[in-house]
């Protein structure tokens, strides 16, 4: 008998590329997720649900085993710092970079360095790797805003385009690692439910090679 099992997604930029490579894993919402405010989907397998939740709980629910598997940024996924979470897939969409940035031709800053993010770990452990002394100051959106307001004499955050930096009269400085979205399995949910999971996360694969070349995949069966 087939086991339950539960995909979490993250909601906001990662789900709209997220849906068309599971539909491309045959598994199909049973309704337009963008177009309900439910948190839990059905989908086209019996077995099969979907919660689409805040990015940064993915890690959690998937850890805990509130959910078997999920989709979430390797920026939320380094902050998180999960133990309990295997990562088997990159799934190569919403690819930015995470960087310290500041306002455009800041002079060095002298002494203890101020730096505003909501990556607090992340940044913490790039600035001690440097062996630099920094004080973070944790803000929950806006970053940009914190050099102008002079809050803080550097950022650090999420940079695709570039363009939210320059609106604002930022500049990238240095690059501290590549983001895009993994396909995460709770550790507990990869032993009891292999059989379940190994041929969705080979499909899904199949799909993200499909994608970087341009080419549909046939649809499958589960
Ligand atoms: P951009 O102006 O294109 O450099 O985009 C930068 C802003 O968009 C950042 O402040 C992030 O909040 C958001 N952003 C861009 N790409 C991603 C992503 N892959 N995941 C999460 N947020 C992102």
């Amino acid at each position: 008998m087939k086991q339950n099992l539960t995909i979490a997604l993250s909601k906001g930029r990662i789900l709209k590329d997220t849906l068309p490579l599971l539909e491309a894993a045959n598994i199909i919402p049973a309704e337009d997720i963008f177009s309900s405010r439910k948190l839990i989907f059905d989908t086209n397998h019996d077995n099969i649900k979907l919660v689409v939740i805040r990015a940064t709980d993915v890690p959690t629910y998937v850890e805990n085993g509130g959910a078997d598997m999920g989709v979430a940024g390797k920026d939320v996924l380094l902050e998180y710092g999960a133990k309990g979470l295997y990562e088997p897939l990159d799934l190569d969409i919403a690819k930015c970079r995470l960087m310290v940035a500041g306002m455009k031709g800041a002079a060095d800053v002298q002494g203890r360095m101020k730096v505003a993010t909501k990556f607090v770990n992340v940044t913490k452990a790039y600035f001690a790797r440097q062996g630099r002394q920094v004080d973070i100051i944790k803000l929950y959106g806006a970053m940009e805003l914190a050099p102008i307001m002079g809050l803080a004499d550097r950022i650090v955050d999420i940079v695709d385009t570039g363009n939210t930096l320059r609106a604002n009269g930022l500049e990238p400085l240095e690059d501290i690692c590549y983001v895009s979205s993994r396909m995460v399995v709770g550790k507990a949910a990869m032993k009891m439910k292999h059989r379940q999971i190994q041929p969705i996360l080979e499909l899904l694969a199949a799909a993200v090679e499909a994608r970087k070349e341009g080419v549909e995949v046939e649809k499958a069966d589960l």
